[in-house]
């Protein structure tokens, strides 16, 4: 199906009309009136670029954003950085590696390598060809923990101004950029930005500016992540996932009910298992989401572009995984690319269609469901977050849209701050 047909499709299949900013599949999710930012608000900021969302995608183009010199304001609902990988207990980023070749670093390579070094773990070996079923072997135990303290060591030596608790209330466009509405526990502020990266996970940002997103009427199940035994040992075993049909992370009200399934079904299992001596040991905050809201970009990746690998004019970096798509009762099979495919993201899917100062990165990448289940992975987000600071860097120092940067000066950004191009 081409782009064009593949769009009108899924905005009939879900039922949205032509001109509605979101397509939502079920009645209990029609989009809520567009808030507009209050007149006075306490607090007025300025920086170049806003990244919200604090996530796998999130620091990764802050940290870039800073890095080239890009005054840069990171806003966080959580209370860490690391996102999936942290608070969700995902702590094993992949792949960094295709076919016994290296094809994503940069600035997330950097984070995730000195996690294993001052943890002192191990990189696994991934010299030797992709063998089908073996890339969870590929991918690098991260302790969480310290993910998340050197995610935000990185950030404050980069001068990175974080805000933990809040998020982004409202926003709307001005000369030259945005004006954003934040808010958090006892502070109110409203921040003027050039450029604005939305990494959320599920895209929030570009909803609540009214421009186009997808979802499935089904969503792969979530996780919560914990362990039972005797004790758990970060950056050496992965979490144990407990599945939760249809967690959502779209609102406090979705996230409340994928955290309470999630601990009434670990609560169940543990009742089973602590007859036999099961102790729980270990049990993430939040129940981790795969699948909420994908953004209608400027361009679709579409499942053939990715599992032939196709190399984009406009490809700002790699991703490589196999399509992996989880059914609701969280079986999977994963689907292997043939040999020495290795897809690429444009950056065109990083841009909401229609929009100017607005980048996206992470999972909520402008793409077909199932190009989506292999270019959601972690080592992928952080390279589309690093492609999406940098081009909002460049952007907001130019005064122009990062569709008009030129794109050998984005790569030569890139190049510079040690990510692989295709
Ligand atoms: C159970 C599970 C298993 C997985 N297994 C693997 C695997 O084996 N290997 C792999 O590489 N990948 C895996 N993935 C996929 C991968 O972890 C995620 O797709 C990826 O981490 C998403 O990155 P992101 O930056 O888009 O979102 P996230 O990492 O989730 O970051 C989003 C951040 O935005 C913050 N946020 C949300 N809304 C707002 C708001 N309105 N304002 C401010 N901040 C906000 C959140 O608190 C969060 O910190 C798995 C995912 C899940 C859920």
């Amino acid at each position: 199906m081409n782009r064009r047909r593949f769009l009108k499709a899924s905005l009939a299949a879900t039922g949205a009309a032509a001109g509605m900013a979101h397509a939502v599949t079920s009645a209990a999710e029609k989009p809520a009136e567009r808030p507009t930012p209050q007149k006075d608000p306490p607090v007025i900021e300025k920086v170049d670029v806003l990244v919200c969302g604090g996530g796998t995608a999130g620091t990764i183009a802050a940290l870039q954003a800073a890095r080239a010199g890009a005054s840069t304001m990171l806003v966080e609902l959580g209370s860490q950085l690391g996102g999936t990988i942290t608070t969700g207990g995902v702590a094993w980023p992949g792949l960094f590696h295709a076919w016994g070749k290296q094809i994503i670093a940069g600035i997330g390579w950097e984070l995730v390598t000195k996690t294993v070094e001052l943890d002192g773990g191990v990189l696994p070996d991934c010299s030797k060809p992709f063998q089908p079923g073996r890339h969870p072997s590929q991918q690098v135990m991260v302790n969480l923990y310290l993910y998340a303290a050197l995610a935000e060591e990185l950030c404050l030596q980069a001068g990175i101004e974080l805000r933990y608790y809040e998020f982004p209330l409202a926003a709307e466009a001005v000369d030259g950029g945005w004006r954003v509405e934040i808010v958090g526990p006892g502070a109110h502020r409203m921040v003027t930005c050039r450029q604005l990266v939305d990494c959320t996970g599920g895209a929030d940002v570009t909803g609540l500016l009214g421009f186009a997103r997808l979802r499935d009427r089904e969503i792969q199940p979530g996780s919560l992540m914990y362990a039972v035994g005797n004790a758990y040992e970060p950056g050496k075993q992965q979490l144990s996932k407990m599945h939760v049909p249809a967690a959502d992370s779209t609102t406090s009200e979705t996230r409340t009910r994928a955290n309470i399934a999630g601990r009434a079904a670990v609560l169940k299992h543990l009742r089973a298992a602590a007859p036999k001596g099961g102790r729980l040991v270990h049990l993430r905050a939040e129940t981790a989401v795969r699948e909420t809201y994908r953004i209608v970009g400027e361009t679709i990746i579409m499942d053939q572009d990715y599992t032939a690998g196709r190399r984009f004019e406009d490809a700002v970096c790699h991703a490589f995984y196999p399509v992996d798509l989880h059914e609701t009762n969280g079986s999977v099979k994963p689907k292997y690319l043939a040999d020495g495919v290795v897809p690429t993201v444009p950056l065109r899917a990083l841009i909401p269609k229609g929009s100017r100062n607005l980048l996206v990165a992470g999972r909520s990448v402008s793409s077909e469901r199932l190009a989506n289940s292999g270019l959601r992975v972690q080592a992928a987000c952080m390279a589309m977050g690093q492609a999406a600071g940098a081009a909002a860097a460049l952007a907001a120092q130019r005064g122009v849209a990062p569709l008009d940067v030129p794109l050998a000066d984005l790569r030569v950004l890139l190049a510079k701050h040690g990510a692989i191009l295709p």
